[in-house]
């Protein structure tokens, strides 16, 4: 069992916490070391498909954007100069969004206007748009040279213009051949609209990746062994839940996370509280996915075996707990390669409901994104302030279930009611988790703090 110095074990026999800003140094360090050395294939995926998986290429802009001098304003296209409070402008014409300046036609001149709609382009000799709001329309206050009724335009209330306005210069946005989206990136809808804008339907993208999960713990009743049948309903077989037992929450709570992230979730069935019934598992888990996931069993218990049976696997542990409250027990390491399979990564979250969702947030998801092949990935962290003063003993990094209310001009969290880690009705009725720095011991009323968004 690799673990560090020795030094770092304490008298218990334990290895020593680690702070939490050390643990996520090290996962990072991890991330980094797996897009240094990451070989994938890519496959073409359909853009609504795509959503969520992470690109596999760079998103090169085919065109300048916009590829023409964008109109965003329906009004009219005129040279800035010609506009004073005096100006009256004979519209020579009109340009629809789709349509183009003829080829044919001279470039607006001085004194001209043309009828124009928001996503036309600009015509040649227009360096600005009029909106329609701030122009006031007249017909046959002159007449045309060939007798027809000319139509006039001038600006309202003495408006100016200068030039540029109203209009998105061609290329401005990007340019032919600009990288829009790095490799590596998640493509989300802001993505996707971008990777439609450039004309494509389909984008490379790395496959999602595969992530092993096993819930382990004597008292769990796997729900979908039940699932529709009568006699779960009804409650009398004798395979219906005893009221010592528990139903497997945590590995849902994890395919769920998983799925979100991008990821392909693979749960396996819970382990026993028995080395071989859990090596087993590991090693079914372990063949299956880059990834494994494990809930349960890293505590200090008699029947807490994770620990003993990666360790009799060879694992190399990178942490084996952190100082922080809920998930103080969490494991992250690494299995060697075998001959039937490349080297593993693991993690073994604690088991109580609260601790697997929060350590997954923080360790999990951010090792998940970089196997994925996610470049930057970032906790979604936000401030906000605090609605009440909070006390807490110093010495961990909390994570408290708590409610954002973003109804007010600045963001209020309020931490929720709960009976602790395993409260998982309070957790599903939370929006996000206050974070009580390691150091603190209060946070004040009105005070801004950082909250994880979920
Ligand atoms: P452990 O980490 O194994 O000591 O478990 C801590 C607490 O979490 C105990 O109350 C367990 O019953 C509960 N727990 C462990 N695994 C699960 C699971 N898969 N689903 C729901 N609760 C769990
Ligand atoms: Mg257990």
């Amino acid at each position: 069992m690799q673990r560090g110095s020795s030094s770092d074990v304490s008298p218990g026999g334990r290895a020593a916490l680690i702070s939490f800003a050390e643990a996520c140094a090290i996962v990072s360090a991890q991330a980094a070391a797996i897009q240094a050395n990451r070989v994938s294939v890519a496959a073409n995926c359909d853009l609504i498909d795509a959503l969520g998986r992470r690109l596999a290429v760079a998103l090169i802009a085919d065109r300048d954007q916009p590829p023409f001098p964008r109109v965003t304003r329906d009004g009219f296209a005129v040279r800035a100069k010609d506009l004073n409070p005096d100006s009256l402008l004979r519209v020579i014409g009109q340009i629809r969004a789709g349509e183009a300046w003829a080829a044919g036609n001279p470039p607006v001149a001085a004194g001209e206007a043309v009828d124009i709609m928001t996503g036309a382009p600009l015509p040649p000799g227009a360096d600005a748009v009029l909106m329609v709001e701030h122009a006031q329309e007249g017909g046959g206050e002159r007449g045309s040279a060939d007798g027809a009724q000319a139509r006039f335009v001038r600006p309202v209330a003495g408006r100016t213009l200068k030039p540029g306005e109203n209009v998105v210069p061609e290329g401005s946005e990007a340019r032919r051949g600009d990288i829009l989206l790095d490799p590596g990136s998640r493509l989300g809808p802001e993505q996707v609209a971008l990777a439609a804008s450039c004309g494509f339907l389909s984008v490379p993208v790395f496959p999602k990746l595969n992530v092993a999960i096993l819930a382990t713990g004597d008292e769990l009743v796997d729900a979908s062994a039940q699932v529709g049948t009568v006699a779960a309903i009804s409650g009398d077989s004798p395979a219906a839940i005893q009221p010592h037992q528990i139903y497997d929450s945590n590995s849902h709570a994890l395919a769920a996370l998983v799925q979100q992230a991008g990821g392909n979730a693979l749960r396996q069935r819970p382990a026993r509280d028995d080395v071989d019934d859990l090596a087993a598992c590991i090693r079914e888990g372990l063949q299956a996915a880059p990834l494994l996931l494990l809930t349960g069993g890293v505590s200090m218990g008699k029947f807490d075996l994770v620990e003993e049976v990666f360790a009799g696997m060879g694992a190399e542990f990178f942490f084996t707990g952190v100082k922080m409250q809920p998930g103080k027990p969490v494991v992250f390491g690494r299995v060697p390669s075998n001959s039937d399979r490349p080297d593993r990564y693991f993690f073994g979250l604690p088991g109580n409901p609260v601790s697997t969702m929060v350590t997954f947030r923080v360790f999990v998801e951010p090792l998940l994104a970089a196997l994925a092949g996610e470049r930057n990935w970032q906790p979604n962290i936000a401030m906000a302030k605090l609605a009440a003063d909070f006390r807490a003993k110093p010495g961990l990094t909390r994570f408290l279930p708590a409610r954002l209310d973003t109804s007010s001009a600045v963001p209020t969290v309020n931490p929720v009611r709960t009976q602790g880690s395993g409260d998982l009705t309070a957790n599903a009725r939370a929006n996000c988790y206050l974070i009580v720095p390691e150091d603190c011991d209060l946070l004040s009323a009105n005070q801004m703090v950082r909250v994880l968004l979920r």
